[in-house]
């Protein structure tokens, strides 16, 4: 479906091939109706348990099939090209995963990690507050030891696969005299059970299909075997030693939806036509044509570039944020760019710009927004570039 773009490696090819003929068998064809219905794709979650999608880049070592961030990255694109929404289900899910395997005790991995790769147990991630995003040290739900348990009492908001999973990263205050805050900060792997309840499902103006929640807590008991990495106060670092590759898979999302926004563009400037001549050979919409597929090859380059450092195991959170940073405006400026090619047409929801519309402008917001990610960068210049 890429108009412009690499092609797989001999590595990448067969689970690339696998995803490409499920997207066009299994999801292209009911994606613009369930997404309108804002429908939860019960049906795709079974298929991407059998492609392994849950256990992606968990390492094989646990059942996973360890794939690279390049490899994932591609990947992300691919589905997000077809319906963004379906990432999600994965996505939050492996960042969980993620924490436990990088930062979980050996009982911890050997608990949990086996029932995830498999999506047994299906879950995600849970930071933000309704008092809390960006500034994480804010949050107020704390978790009380008593004995041999956590009691736990606050709130979550936006919580991906909230309705959906029962299994969550779960970030909590354990000590909320710390200063810094961040040093009273914890991490607890939270299983539904009493106490523990899914408040609301969101109303999104796009992104649907997908369960996005409010969780609240209430004198919620979580065993203290679950305390992730069995150490009190390292729980903000937890949450942001996963946010390199969240950053790497945000941005190749939005390489989708750009891309996306340029076939469908492609396509139709050719079979629309304006004054006895198909609009593609108007100079105005030639501008945007080569302004989007430009955006798109630029957008894909920085995802890989950031990639192939995350995979090198170097550190990468300039190229992470340059990545997520492009890539997702790319994403919103060209369904936009889409839209007008469209004319009328592509403010129907008859055709697939609407929703690519609809899905951009999340990217900008999520996985750490794009005002902070220009923060990191010029930090990251100048502590890289000492005088
Ligand atoms: C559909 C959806 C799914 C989500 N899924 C999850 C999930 O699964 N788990 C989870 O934990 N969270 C999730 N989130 C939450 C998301 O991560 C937050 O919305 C995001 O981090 C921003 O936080 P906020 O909404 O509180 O905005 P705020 O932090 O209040 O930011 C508001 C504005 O102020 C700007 N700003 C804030 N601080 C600064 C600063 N220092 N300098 C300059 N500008 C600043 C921001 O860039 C933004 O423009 C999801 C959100 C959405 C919409």
């Amino acid at each position: 479906m890429t108009p412009c773009g690499d092609d797989a490696s001999a590595d990448d090819a067969p689970i690339l091939d696998a995803i490409a003929k499920w997207l066009a068998r299994d999801v292209e064809p009911h994606a613009m109706r369930m997404e309108h219905a804002d429908e939860y794709p019960h049906q795709m979650v079974e298929q991407m348990k059998a492609l392994g999608l849950f256990g992606a880049t968990v390492s094989t070592e646990w059942g996973g099939l360890g794939l690279s961030a390049s490899t994932y990255a591609k990947i992300v694109t691919m589905i997000s090209e077809s319906w963004m929404s379906l990432t999600g289900v994965f996505n939050s899910h492996l960042m969980l995963a993620k924490c436990i395997e990088k930062f979980g005790t050996v009982d911890q991995k050997k608990k949990y990690l086996p029932k995830l790769v498999t999506g047994e147990l299906r879950g995600g991630t849970a930071l933000t507050e309704p008092d809390a995003g960006t500034d994480l040290q804010g949050i107020r739900t704390k978790a009380e030891k008593r004995g041999e348990h956590y009691i736990v009492n606050g709130s979550k908001i936006w919580i991906t696969n909230g309705l959906e999973g029962t299994i969550f990263a779960l970030l909590v205050k354990t000590n909320t005299a710390a200063d810094p805050p961040r040093k009273g900060m914890s991490m607890l792997i939270a299983e539904k059970g009493p106490g523990f309840t899914v408040s609301r499902k969101l109303e999104k103006l796009g992104y649907h299909g997908i369960d996005s929640t409010e969780l609240i807590f209430e004198d919620y008991k979580v065993p203290a075997a679950n305390l992730i990495g069995a150490e009190e106060g390292k729980g903000f670092y937890h949450a942001v030693g996963g946010l390199e590759l969240g950053r790497i898979n945000v941005a190749a999302r939005g390489v989708g939806i750009a891309n996306r926004a340029l076939t469908e563009s492609i396509k139709y400037s050719q079979q629309r036509k304006t004054f006895g001549k198909p609009i593609a050979q108007h100079q105005a919409i030639q501008l945007k044509l080569a302004e989007m597929a430009t955006k798109c090859e630029a957008a894909r380059l920085l995802v890989e570039s950031a990639a192939k450092a995350y995979d090198a195991g170097q550190r990468c959170d300039m190229e992470a944020g340059m990545a997520k940073y492009y890539a997702t405006e790319a994403a919103v400026d060209n369904s936009l760019e889409a839209m007008r090619i469209h004319g009328g047409y592509g403010y129907s929801k008859e055709f697939v710009v609407e929703r690519l519309y609809r899905d951009a402008p999340l990217l900008v917001i999520g996985e750490g927004t794009n005002e902070m990610q220009r923060i990191i960068i010029a930090r990251q210049l100048v502590e890289r570039n000492p005088i």
